[in-house]
């Protein structure tokens, strides 16, 4: 920042401050809402990274593949309240044999084929998704986009910074979900891990699939490490921490899916 731009920030702020009217600022983020960068900044940004990691890793066009998964994400979605401004959720499947998935701001989603010998049915794929839209809508990404490394950047200019080959693009990957895929591990908070454990639990349970599958798909991740550790594994460690979370919650989430049961919600999604 030079000097004009720093006097121009200070001007923004003050009246950000003054008029109460935070969240549109660019690159400044919401001071007073807690965010480190607004809706529009972070759906941007999620649709340029998308956009280069389909450039990266081969989409695939299996059409079995391709209706599993969005069968799964679409009964999440369609029971999923978002408060980011999300209109249509774009769902990718990646030919790809590393077992991870992820959904990023503005409502991308995708999964690798690797995932599928892990979350080997429908509910386990409902628990990853669930979990990966929970970051989305509690704006898990928004916060660290300005912290670390990237302070000082403006989130408005890094969509800008991942189209080229700019020596930050991995840590900009990384600070919005897609740190494996491009080499950088730079896993959520223990509290946003947390966080987006339970809304997923609850998502899944919601759109009618097995809650008690979600620790299976935790236990089968463990299981999968050794030889071959799952990619997902990398940002998301398993813990018996994580378990007990579940478990401790689970009484709820089944009685959460008896009811979107009761009402028809009965997804059969099948590879
Ligand atoms: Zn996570």
């Amino acid at each position: 920042m030079n000097h004009l731009q720093k006097v121009g920030a200070v001007a923004l702020i003050l009246s950000c401050i003054l008029s109460f009217k935070c969240e549109s600022l660019p690159g400044l983020g919401g001071l007073g809402g807690g965010a480190g960068a607004s809706d529009a900044e972070m759906a941007d940004l999620g649709a340029a990274a998308f956009e280069d990691l389909k450039k990266k890793i081969p989409v695939s066009n299996d059409p079995r593949a391709n209706a599993y998964v969005r069968c799964v994400a679409n009964s999440i979605i369609s029971i999923t309240q978002d408060p980011t401004g999300v209109k249509d959720w774009e769902i990718v499947v990646f030919q790809e044999p590393s077992a991870n998935a992820f959904a990023l701001p503005g409502g991308k989603i995708g999964v690798h084929t690797g995932l599928f010998p892990v979350a080997t049915n429908q509910d386990m794929l409902a628990a990853v998704l669930g979990h990966e839209v929970g970051h989305v809508i509690k704006r898990h990404g928004a916060s660290r986009m300005q912290s670390g490394t990237l302070a000082g950047v403006g989130v408005g200019m890094m969509d800008k910074m991942i189209s080229a080959d700019n020596p930050l693009k991995g840590t900009i990957m990384a600070g919005i979900g897609l740190g494996a895929q491009y080499g950088v591990v730079m896993p959520f908070g223990r509290s946003q891990e947390s966080e987006a454990d339970l809304v997923g639990l609850d998502l899944m349970a919601k759109a009618g699939f097995d809650p008690t599958q979600s620790i299976m798909l935790w236990k089968n991740m463990s299981a999968a490490g050794g030889s071959k550790t799952p990619q997902f594994m990398s940002t998301h460690p398993s813990s018996e921490t994580r378990i007990k979370e579940l478990q401790a919650n689970m009484n709820k989430a089944l009685s959460t899916r008896a009811q979107a049961q009761s009402l028809g919600k009965n997804p059969a999604c099948r590879l």
